[in-house]
């Protein structure tokens, strides 16, 4: 069974976001890196790889039901933020987007009883879970340490030993 039309489009919509999450981390790694957090900037940079993975999940997928890929355009990312604990509450407003559109991805295919698209969708509906867990988690610690120098450096180190494909700092 094919994709109808309108979810052709949504999963098309979906993978934008995605790689709308790519370039909005690889910013953040950046501008970590040019704090010389350099522990933070990594967690970033793996953030941004992990969200190009989503998008080819969703490209394959699209591609293994008959669907055609349209890539759209990047709007450039906000960039640069006074504090740390801002940069990680607009990552965290981030993903809670990301969550919504993935619901609303999976009450559209329930809507149409697309059951080929649910087992791909509760994934990703698991994956924000996860996402918006690990990242809640980080601003509470940034909020507790505040502007106090050695709590972020302690927590650079920390966020640091986050091996790719993994979750470090939760
Ligand atoms: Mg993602």
């Amino acid at each position: 069974m094919s994709l109808s039309p309108s979810l052709e489009a949504a999963f098309n919509s979906q993978i934008h976001i995605e790689f709308d999450s790519v370039y909005a981390y690889l910013q953040l790694s950046a501008d970590f890196k040019e704090r010389n957090l350099d522990g933070f900037s990594s967690w970033m940079h793996l953030q941004s790889q992990e969200e190009w993975e989503h998008a080819m999940k969703f490209t394959e997928f699209l591609l293994s039901r008959g669907g055609t890929v349209r890539l759209q355009a990047i709007e450039a990312p906000l960039s640069g933020f006074a504090t740390p604990v801002e940069a990680f509450e607009r990552a965290l407003a981030h993903e809670q987007r990301v969550s919504k559109s993935i619901h609303d991805l999976y009450a559209r295919a329930m809507a149409e009883s697309d059951f080929a698209s649910l087992p791909l969708l509760q994934w990703f509906v698991n994956e924000q879970v996860e996402e918006e867990a690990t990242v809640a988690g980080i601003v509470e610690r940034l909020r507790m340490v505040g502007a106090e120098p050695t709590g972020l450096l302690f927590m650079d180190r920390e966020l640091a030993a986050r091996a790719g494909g993994g979750r470090g700092g939760s």
